[in-house]
């Protein structure tokens, strides 16, 4: 850094006068203090104490030139009192020293919410992950043999008890998975797939566009909203490499419509040698009874029926880590192992230990619907809603009075590609302040320590108990508490 971007305040011949053009003795700005001289008052001193030099100097700069901008837009006259512009400097210190990612307070129903990071991770994946994070571990390595082992071992027979799958293989993401799958088996040759099925997923999962990074041929067939059998028999040719069913995810196709089961679509693949592909997207990984997720795929089934190749994520339903699980034949998942392309798109051990451990919970189903948070959210009793909505709202009621606070009948979501069109019923606590706009009252709460991302629905901030730990209902009435109006 130059002398002179330090001094970049300073009056009256400072080098920032001379870029601004601004004539002297007009411009008020001119009056702002030296950075040294900042530096050098008793603030100024402590502050230096607390953080790295340059840190410092980087955030009185940053001050001084908001403040100059403030007066060049007229939006301030008068300089602030060396004080104030210390004080700003220092409040910019200590939101640039909290990490950029952290923990937030999901109070917007949506369950699987992609961008606050899907699935929270139980209590026994959350420890199984420390401890392979803060030691060495047998990530790759036989304890048996003494030799190099694969980190694949972990999960993948647990993957084949639980479904019945030949063999295993898990990645980075389904993405991957997908792209692995498509990669191995289909280079250059042709894949069948429904057009009512070339899904996006996300804004930058798109099946065409994954297909050709692959070095797939895509091969649409039907139409958006009607495919039939005899449309893909017809399609076959000495090309094709394989038939790819894609679950729609995140839509439903209503109305005039027809589709091919999975079942059928095997049953073709069967009599013209063809393997198929189910991508089941979301990871409804063993059927746990939950009324409200009949409609979802479920992946045990699908490898039953005989699906040549399944693939979907970790962290949706399965409500596991970041992956993209591939359950298949042998051979299948034998040349997928040995494509280059798997060693790109490898899972790391964190996730590969909060996944077994993710895993190992769903040998008993109602183990895992009360220890995974994914399921403890979805299966939530309605009397449990109300009880916390009622809590909160007391909470609330004491900690900040001037709030108007009512219980609305609203709906969470699924979220994650999973059940795009039903709500679960639930209760939100919804809340107005008297001299804050919703939006306005949602911004604060988003401002706190943890941000508490909430809906805003009608003028009102709404928050949902579905998604919400009890434990954090302090924190948000404290939040509220917070909101001091000048
Ligand atoms: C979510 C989804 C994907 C992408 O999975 P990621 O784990 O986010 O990479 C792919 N296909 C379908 C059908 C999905 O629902």
């Amino acid at each position: 850094m130059s002398k002179k971007a330090v001094q970049g305040g300073q009056p009256p011949k400072g080098p920032a006068d001379e870029n601004t053009g601004h004539a002297q003795g007009e411009n008020p700005w001119r009056q702002l203090p030296a950075v040294s001289s900042l530096l050098n008052t008793e603030r100024g001193r402590v502050l230096l104490q607390e953080f790295p030099r340059p840190l410092v100097v980087a955030a009185i700069r940053q001050v001084l030139e908001e403040i100059r901008q403030g007066l060049r837009a007229g939006e301030e006259t008068f300089p602030p009192p060396d004080t104030n512009i210390l004080e700003r400097a220092t409040a910019l210190l200590r939101r640039q020293q909290q990490r950029s990612l952290r923990r937030v307070i999901n109070a917007t129903g949506i369950i699987i919410h992609t961008n606050l990071g899907r699935s929270s991770l139980a209590e026994e994946a959350r420890q199984a992950l420390l401890e392979v994070a803060g030691s060495y571990s047998n990530l790759e390595y036989d304890l048996e043999s003494a030799e190099r082992g694969s980190r694949q071992v972990h999960v993948e027979k647990l993957l084949c008890q639980l479904t019945g799958a030949e063999a295993a293989l898990v990645v980075n993401n389904n993405a991957a998975a997908v792209l692995l799958a498509l990669q191995t088996v289909a280079p250059g040759r042709e894949v069948i797939v429904s057009r009512g099925q070339l899904v996006e997923i996300g804004g930058s999962f798109r099946i065409p566009e994954v297909m050709a990074a692959s070095g797939a041929i895509l091969v649409e067939v039907g139409t958006t909203n009607k495919t039939k059998l005899a449309d893909y028999s017809r399609a076959i040719n000495d090309r094709t490499a394989l038939l790819l069913m894609v679950h729609p995810s995140n839509y439903r196709l209503v109305g005039f419509t027809a589709s091919v089961s999975l079942e059928e679509l095997i049953s073709l693949g069967r009599e013209r040698q063809l393997p198929v592909m189910f991508d089941a997207g979301s990871g409804y990984l063993l059927d746990l009874g939950v009324e409200a997720l009949a409609c979802e795929p479920v992946v045990q089934k699908a490898v039953q029926s005989g699906a040549d190749l399944v693939t979907f994520s970790g962290d949706k339903l399965l409500g596991g880590p970041q992956a993209g699980i591939i359950l298949g034949r042998r051979q299948f998942i034998a040349r997928m192992r040995s494509n280059p392309l798997a060693r790109a798109l490898r899972i790391d051990k964190l996730s590969l230990a909060a996944l077994e451990a993710t895993l190992r919970l769903y040998f008993d189903p109602l183990t895992a619907k009360t220890r995974i948070p994914t399921w403890r959210r979805l299966v939530i009793p309605r009397e449990e809603i109300e009880r916390r909505a009622k809590a909160l709202t007391e909470l609330l009621r004491s900690a900040q009075p001037q709030l108007t606070i009512s219980l609305q009948p609203q709906e969470s979501l699924s979220g994650g590609g999973s059940l795009p069109e039903e709500g679960l019923p639930t209760l939100a606590v919804a809340i107005r302040h008297p001299q804050l706009s919703a939006q306005g009252l949602a911004r604060h709460l988003r401002q706190n320590d943890p941000p508490i991302i909430t809906r805003v629905a009608q003028q009102h901030v709404l928050l949902d108990p579905r998604t919400m730990d009890t434990e954090e209902f302090p924190l948000i009435a404290a939040a509220l508490a917070r909101i001091s109006l000048g």
